[in-house]
């Protein structure tokens, strides 16, 4: 070591060693440091011999600022000529005034800065390639063999290490990489040899240091490079240097010796790629230009990064180890690397890449690279090397049909069979609300339902499909769910070539709403796929439990730095959309505010900061109120009634048997929400078998006491191909029309199409055919809610180019209301409420809403009144709304329908159902199709036989109705009773009920359809906010999924998620 003396050139390496007591690393001047590599060449070509290249430089490793060791490179000439950095060593004493103090923690940081200085004068002759170091006294290091450059040809010098010096080692290649640059090595040379000024350094020079430092991907430029993997003794000891780097993700690279490892043939690494290269690409849709190597080394190579459950910071595993979500799930600080532990007898160095078991402590922060990548503003998604996918995931059973990698999911490491005990709550999670619905049993009954009966629904023309981006498997099997136990009407997931399913989603395409919400990810969209299909997922296995981000992030298993960035940013995210969608946590869970909002993130705080008034506490309502106080808002609900659940009423006083005197009945359960809360509740469903007799009423009249059988099958078929078929025509017909070609009544045009018919085929209708058709059409008649004569011929089957729930009609035998009360559990309502008028003037920043007895205030308001409500004026609006949604709200039709209920003093129906759940009527005359044309035999929640009927007035007869007394309307019903049951008694009923829906001043209706003259745009029109303070929401408000429970539940998840964003302060974050 020769010191040298202090100048004021800033070439002199020393002098600016000496003023280089600085914090960072990065501090050191760089672009000043490359220049002073010719001169520590020289340096190095004048050594001539070991002894005079002796000492030749010396390191001196602070931590922040306080010296900790020094460390002096020695170099040495071998008898053949070959030239070798031989030992580096501490000096023995720190005696050294003109040493280099460097800010840097570590000193195998230190010691890499020495070899790249090294290296860069040898390596055209000698190139070293790799340096293994220890920080307390020796380094090893290797080069390579001029001959064949194949690298560990020669070990130069290998002191023997302790494994506590092995442990440290490993530390310290654990420590934060923050502060190294390999700009900024400081040593000191021999001011003789330093004769090069910066003008001389030539841009080759410059070119070749930048090679060998920095990432040549655009938009990534990363200098002062650490390789990611390390997966050669070469690469370790070459830290920092490599002829070319490979860009994983911005703060991820690997050196060309780790690409060689894996890349080469003669190399150890190859084979274990090409193994997994054959079993990847023989299950997915890789093609000729997937990224094998770089996508096996984000698979296999890169370390996993786990969370500290206690601190929350960010720890890296070593590569050898498998992240589980039980690790996920327990790991702390002090588990450390969970590297496989060292066998200390057997510790020589063959595999310097099983490292010892090394802890962290809580108190120690984040890498610098971690805390980089929790940086929101880091386009990290669009600037990662090859797509990672996720291992493992729960989602692959639903994604049975699908290439793993086209719906984000590892083609190698998925497991398509999975339990649900795996992930279903224990019972003490699972919500248990209060009231009636806890002393149900849970029995299934079968049943069935008249809505099947809904014979003129055509599913012809069904879906809304985007384009896919491919992903697909094409397999002639039918794709199965393989979750052992799953609940079959929960499938939310399309399966290849299938469509037209409600709320389903495809695995392998963005949602429109979703593209929207993450535009960033819309072009590459896998990992977005991979997440929502992994939340989805995680949500329908257990939709009893509120699904969190450290739910989700236990199941996002993946390599490298790209999992800390999900599990903190893009999964919050995904998870916080889905959240507000209604997609996930939803139904009857209630979030805890501090859950909710805060800690586990399973929504964005600022969601909550604002009071929300609903007006109604029916399906829309109640799913609205309960969706924002899941949010935090602080929610109040306006109803005018005494109960809840607008026209949802179940009576309970026949006989403690369920007549929902309103809804009943769920059309179609695979993905109802209805049906999901049924699941939450534990209530089982009730399968409807579409199974319907109908009983020809002439017959009856006129044989007396004789045993009357159903019409027969063949008749019975034969109409009801006839009816569909008109209904075909009418399609035919519309779609000939102009666009501007006036509307119809779907009555007219039946009876038109009919007639048309007859004419055409020249086939005459028995009387009892025509007396069937009758009943078909006062079917529809209960449908649309409405006579077809009101009915539009254009629209009145307008959802049905959307996708429709499917599957099983069932019976809510314990009652819609069970559920809506359980959704409202917790709520603020406030009952005999009838809201008169609502204020909303622009200058005034709050919306006022007026009751009889009160005036509240409020940010927004959600009015969920019925469409017939609305449009009475009973709500005075001020300013008066837009007229076009006036205009809307007048094209759609307000239809009613009323119900009876009969308790009986015993069952006399079983001879004429035959397992069946009704039984229908042919009415005598096309006057009397609207009374009473079906039969329903209602079940006791528990599913046992009651004594109870239940039947329906609709069409005209509704008016009909209105002049009549109950008992009349009672006699109507029990002489079709008897007509049917002639052959035997039909007793006085004990008790029964006739619902007035029409007359309830909160109704006035039962459910909308389209009139003549109005179309699905009017639904949408009706939806829209107004002032960005009103809000609507309600059956007659959701164009797809018109008058049912579902629809009117839709709607109300809708408008929470619309409130929430439009939150002012929500509008300034996004
Ligand atoms: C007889 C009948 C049978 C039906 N059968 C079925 C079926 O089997 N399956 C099915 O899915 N659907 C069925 N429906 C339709 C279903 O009931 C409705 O689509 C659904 O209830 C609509 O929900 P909503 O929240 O939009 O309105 P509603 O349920 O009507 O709720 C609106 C709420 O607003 C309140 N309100 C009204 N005016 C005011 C005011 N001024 N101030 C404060 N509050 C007010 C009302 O009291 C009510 O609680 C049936 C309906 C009827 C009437
Ligand atoms: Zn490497
Ligand atoms: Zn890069
Ligand atoms: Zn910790």
């Amino acid at each position: 070591m020769e010191p040298t003396s202090s100048s004021s050139n800033v070439n002199n390496v020393r002098v600016s060693g000496r003023k280089a007591k600085r914090k960072t690393f990065d501090d050191f001047i760089p672009m000043n440091e490359w220049s002073l590599k010719p001169r520590k060449r020289r340096s190095i070509d004048s050594m001539g011999s070991a002894k005079q290249s002796n000492s030749d430089v010396i390191f001196t490793i602070c931590n922040d600022n306080v010296e900790k060791s020094k460390i002096k490179a020695e170099f040495d000439v071998k008898d053949n000529g070959s030239k070798h950095l031989t030992e580096v060593a501490t000096p023995k004493e720190n005696n050294d005034k003109n040493d280099l103090k460097i800010s840097l923690p570590e000193a195998t940081k230190a010691v890499d800065a020495i070899d790249t200085e090294i290296g860069e004068k040898i390596d055209t002759n000698f190139p070293i390639n790799t340096v293994e170091s220890a920080h307390d006294n020796k380094v090893e290091m290797t080069v390579n063999d001029k001959q064949t450059s194949d690298p560990i040809l020669t070990k130069v010098s290998k002191p023997k290490r302790t494994p506590k010096a092995r442990q440290a080692t490993k530390r310290e290649k654990m420590q934060p990489k923050k502060n190294v640059s390999h700009y900024s090595r400081r040593t000191k040379v021999n001011a003789d040899s330093d004769k090069k000024t910066e003008d001389e350094i030539s841009e080759k020079e410059k070119l070749i240091f930048m090679n060998k430092h920095s990432c040549k991907k655009s938009g990534c430029k990363k200098i002062g490079l650490t390789c990611c993997i390390q997966a050669t003794n070469a690469c370790m000891e070459a830290s920092g240097k490599s002829s070319r780097w490979y860009h994983v993700s911005l703060e991820e690279h690997y050196c060309n010796g780790c690409f060689e490892e894996y890349y080469r043939i003669k190399h150890s690494g190859c084979d274990e790629f090409h193994e997994w290269k054959k079993a990847w690409m023989n299950n997915s849709k890789a093609d000729a230009n997937f990224k094998s190597l770089q996508t096996y080394i984000s698979e296999r190579q890169l370390p996993y990064w786990v969370q500290c459950t206690q601190c929350g910071h960010w720890r890296s595993l070593t590569n050898d180890v498998e992240l589980t979500s039980d690790v996920i799930r327990s790991y702390t600080c002090i588990m450390g690397n969970l590297a496989n532990s060292l066998d200390e007898s057997n510790s020589e160095d063959e595999d310097i890449r099983r490292v010892p078991h090394i802890k962290y402590s809580c108190s120690q922060p984040n890498e610098q690279r971690v805390e980089n990548v929790l940086n929101p503003d880091l386009p990290w998604m669009n600037m990662l090397g090859c797509t990672p996918y996720l291992k493992h995931s729960p989602a692959a059973p639903f994604l049975t049909g699908y290439y793993p990698d086209g719906v984000g999911m590892s083609a190698v490491d998925t497991t398509n069979r999975r339990s649900l005990s795996e992930f279903s709550s224990d019972e003490n999670d699972v919500i248990k609300p209060p009231g009636l619905f806890n002393k149900i049993n849970k029995h299934q009954v079968n049943g069935k339902s008249h809505l099947e009966n809904k014979k003129y629904v055509s599913s012809k023309s069904r879906g809304n499909v985007l384009t896919s981006p491919g992903g697909r498997k094409h397999s002639s099997k039918d794709p199965q769910i393989m979750v052992d136990g799953l609940n079959p009407y929960f499938q939310p997931f399309y399966k290849p070539h299938e469509r037209g399913k409600a709320l389903c989603m495809r695995p392998d395409v963005m949602e429109l709403d979703e593209a929207e919400e993450f535009p960033e990810y819309y072009k590459e969209q896998t990992v977005y796929l991979a997440i929502r299909n992994l939340i989805v997922s995680l949500w329908t296995l257990d939709p009893k439990r509120i699904l969190t981000i450290s739910n989700c992030c236990d199941h996002l298993i993946l390599r490298g730095l790209t999992r800390v960035r999900l599990c903190s940013l893009d999964a919050v995210r995904i998870l916080q959309f889905a959240t507000r969608k209604g997609l996930i946590n939803t139904g009857a869970l209630q979030l805890p505010r501090s859950v909710g909002n805060l800690k586990e993130g399973t929504l964005p705080k600022v969601y909550s900061n604002q009071k929300v008034v609903v007006i109604g506490a029916g399906p829309a309502g109640i799913a609205a109120a309960r969706q924002l106080h899941n949010f935090g808002c602080e929610v109040v609900c306006l109803e005018a009634r005494l109960r809840l659940g607008g026209r949802v009423d179940d009576d309970w006083s026949l006989d403690g048997v369920c007549v929902g005197r309103g809804a009943q009945i769920i059309n179609g359960c695979v993905n109802n929400p209805l049906a999901l809360v049924s699941q939450q509740l534990d209530l089982k469903m009730h399968r409807l078998l579409p199974r319907c007799d109908l009983y020809d009423a002439h017959k009856v009249a006129t044989k007396s006491r004789a045993l009357v059988k159903p019409v027969s099958v063949h008749c019975d078929k034969r109409m009801d191909f006839h009816f569909n078929a008109l209904l075909d025509i009418i399609v035919e017909w519309r779609q000939a029309q102009q666009d501007n070609a006036a509307d119809c009544s779907l009555g007219e045009k039946i009876q038109e199409a009919h007639q048309e018919w007859i004419k055409q085929s020249g086939l005459n209708f028995t009387e009892l055919e025509e007396r069937l058709l009758n009943f078909h059409i006062g079917n529809l008649e209960f449908a649309c809610g409405a006579s077809l004569d009101k009915v539009s011929a254009f629209h009145w089957d307008q959802n049905e180019v959307f996708a429709q729930f499917s599957g099983d009609h069932t019976f809510v035998q314990y009652g819609f209301g069970t559920q809506l009360s359980a959704i409202a559990y917790g709520l603020d309502i406030r009952f005999e409420q009838p809201v008169t008028d609502i204020i909303y003037n622009n200058s005034m920043s709050k919306v006022e809403i007026k009751t009889k007895s009160e005036t509240y205030e409020a940010d927004r308001v959600l009015i969920t009144v019925p469409l017939a409500v609305l449009r009475s004026g009973s709500i005075q609006f001020e300013p008066p709304l837009p007229p076009a949604k006036v205009a809307s709200m007048n094209r759609l039709g307000c239809g009613c329908i009323e119900k009876i209920g009969i308790l009986f003093p015993k069952r006399f129906w079983d001879s004429k159902m035959d397992g069946a759940n009704y039984f229908g009527y042919v009415p005598l005359s096309a006057d009397e199709k609207g009374f009473f044309t079906v039969f329903y035999d209602v079940p006791y929640p528990q599913g046992e036989d009651s004594k109870v009927l239940m039947s329906v007035i609709s069409g005209d007869c509704v008016d009909a109705a209105k002049k009549m007394k109950d008992k009349e309307i009672l006699d109507i019903a029990l002489s079709v009773l008897r007509n049917v049951f002639s052959e035997k008694e039909v007793p006085e009923p004990s008790s029964y009920f006739v619902t007035r829906w029409n007359e309830d001043p909160y109704s006035q209706m039962a459910y909308s359809f389209v009139k003549k003259g109005g179309s699905g745009e009017d639904y949408d029109e009706i939806a829209k906010s107004v002032a960005g303070r009103l809000f609507f929401a309600g059956e007659g408000t959701n164009r797809h999924f018109p008058q049912t429970v579902t629809g009117a539940y839709l709607s109300g998840l809708r408008e929470a998620s619309k409130i929430a964003i439009t939150n002012k302060d929500v509008q300034s974050s996004l």
